[in-house]
């Protein structure tokens, strides 16, 4: 149950929330919960990684699901263009595509948001960044450390265990975040609302070419 209030109140979420309603506005579009949804998820989306964690990490000998996704050198280009070709096929505007690179970049800048940062050239470079404390390179001792001593991995043998180290706890910060991106939502559904619903229409005038 923590697990899943950890998910639901937790940065990526409010992200997913913040990114929708940013662009919603921008645009000028309507309210739409499946956009909305399409926001939260790729917002998301490196974490889908976790599934092929679990299966192979005692194969591979792996003590991070990093490895499958976690390449911001690629996977952010490959949304962008993924995006782009799919608005230019279906003829609609670039709104969906921001929607689809905002949510995984903002993923990939909150992943470096703690002591051992990301690697952000992998898989070309191993090397990892955090933005804690200013952006600078982290030292290989200092993940050596964080691995073996702060997430006690030898120690994890559960699904369970896995949930608990590797999703991030809630603090005042990220409820905060996530109480803006609520109400930024509901300032917009709500704007959205009354001008779709409230606000009275002209009545049609004579056709031009009568
Ligand atoms: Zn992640």
């Amino acid at each position: 149950m923590k697990f899943i209030a950890r998910i639901l109140f937790g940065v990526d979420m409010s992200a997913g929330i913040l990114i929708y309603t940013f662009f919603s506005v921008i645009y000028g579009v309507s309210f739409d919960p499946i956009i909305l949804l399409f926001s939260i998820f790729c917002s998301f989306l490196p974490d889908s990684d976790f599934v092929p964690y679990l299966v192979l990490k005692r194969r591979m000998g792996l003590v991070s699901h990093w490895f499958f996704y976690h390449h911001p050198l690629l996977v952010i280009p490959s949304i962008a263009v993924a995006g782009w070709f799919s608005s230019n096929i279906w003829d609609a505007d670039k709104y969906i595509m921001f929607i689809a690179v905002s949510g995984v970049t903002t993923h990939f800048i909150h992943d470096s948001w703690n002591v051992v940062g990301l690697h952000w050239l992998s898989p070309f470079s191993w090397k990892r960044y955090s933005l804690e404390k200013g952006l600078h390179r982290v030292s290989d001792e200092a993940v050596r450390l964080y691995y073996n001593d702060v997430l006690k991995i030898s120690s994890i043998q559960s699904v369970q265990d896995e949930f608990g180290v590797r999703i991030e706890k809630l603090s005042t910060g990220s409820f905060i975040l996530f109480g803006v991106a609520v109400v930024s939502l509901l300032v917009f559904t709500l704007f959205w609302f009354v001008e779709k619903h409230l606000v009275p229409r002209p009545p049609p005038g004579p056709s031009s070419g009568a």
